[in-house]
């Protein structure tokens, strides 16, 4: 099924950051009016906070729910941005829409779920809003697309996508995978359709979020929603992922932003690729490490010597004849291996002299 995608009329339409900011939720008035402020100081124009927290768990803040709605109003009111806020229910939808919600975007966990979507969908047929779309939880372009299709059939054709990431069982240097080549695809499915990068679910880390701008500009992206706290540590929701507006400013300042059509390039998507197997490799690496540590732990425990060289000898002739079968030279492999069994050596006399 062909997608008719039409621009989402927003500010800065065309151009490139569009740029969504705002906190994980509307926590109280005073935190939802004081980032509004300080970001439509910075010229930021699209507001956004959740007031309905899908939560992993029981127990944890789970948003304001009605009670933040006329917040978010007089953040439109008082500042003139436009204001946006995640739907699940057709019950939010509703709301969100009589409080004067400009822009509705729909969470990962929901795009997972068909029959939730088809509800949404139904519920804002004949609704003219632009509607943002995140990737679901697990890596499945399909089902993302779908629910593109199930809000397209309804009659909404202001869409775009929302790149958040994808969960992991492991949690490693990302809190969500961002997996480049997914979102990549999907461009390359549906050339129209605006796509913005979540680097705060993404990174889950604050330090992460300026790399992860950059890398998203760099592939193309059109616009970036990023958590926006006036006082991050203390936020009820995702802390460790917010930037204060005035670091905000600073990261969108410092962004290089390359020739718009660099996404569609071969050149970014092969970059993209090299990029996702580099941090594969890294991650493998870090795991091999972390299992010649219980070797060294094993190794203390029993008395024996770090270095063992006929195993050193083994691996170096495994790998040697295995890179010449990949088309790699042996040498290098070599290379490579003596430089792993170096820092393995370290990281187990570390654990033995502990
Ligand atoms: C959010 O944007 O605050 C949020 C809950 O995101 P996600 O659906 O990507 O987890
Ligand atoms: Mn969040």
């Amino acid at each position: 099924m062909e997608l008719e995608i039409e621009p989402l009329r927003l500010p800065c339409d065309g151009k490139r950051p569009v740029v969504i900011a705002g906190p994980c939720s509307a926590e109280t008035e005073e935190q939802t009016m004081t980032t509004a402020r300080l970001l439509a100081g910075k010229g930021c124009r699209i507001f956004r906070a959740g007031v309905w927290k899908p939560r992993t768990k029981p127990g944890g803040f789970e948003g304001n729910g009605e009670k933040a709605l006329p917040w978010m109003k007089r953040v439109k009111d008082e500042t003139g941005m436009l204001i946006s806020t995640e739907v699940a229910t057709p019950g939010h939808v509703e709301l969100a829409l009589k409080y004067g919600m400009d822009l509705l975007w729909i969470g990962a966990r929901t795009t997972a779920n068909p029959f939730a979507v088809q509800a949404l969908a139904d519920s804002l047929r004949g609704i003219d809003v632009p509607i943002l779309i995140k990737n679901p939880v697990n890596p499945d372009l399909e089902l993302w697309i779908g629910a593109l299709q199930r809000l397209n059939q309804a009659g909404l054709r202001r869409l775009g996508a929302i790149h958040r990431g994808f969960s992991s069982y492991e949690k490693k240097i990302y809190r969500n995978l961002p997996m480049w080549q997914i979102p990549i695809e999907l461009h390359r499915r549906i050339p129209g359709l605006p796509i913005v990068c979540d680097p705060s679910h993404i990174g889950g880390r604050r330090d992460l979020i300026a790399p992860l701008c950059q890398q998203a500009m760099d592939l193309g992206f059109g616009g970036l929603i990023v958590e926006t706290h006036c006082s991050p540590d203390e936020a009820w929701s995702d802390a460790r992922q917010q930037v204060t507006p005035d670091m905000l400013g600073r990261i969108l300042s410092h962004l290089v932003i390359r020739n718009g059509s660099a996404g569609t390039g071969e050149l970014s998507r092969l970059r993209a690729q090299i990029d996702e197997l580099d941090n594969n490799l890294m991650e493998l690496l870090a795991k091999r490490f972390g299992i010649c540590r219980e070797i060294g732990s094993f190794k203390k425990e029993h008395n024996l010597t770090v270095l063992q060289s006929a195993r050193y000898g083994e691996i170096l002739e495994k790998r040697g004849a295995q890179a010449r079968l990949c088309g790699m030279s042996p040498e290098f492999a070599a290379h490579v291996f003596e430089l792993i069994h170096e820092e393995s050596v370290r990281q187990q006399l570390s654990i033995i002299n502990q």
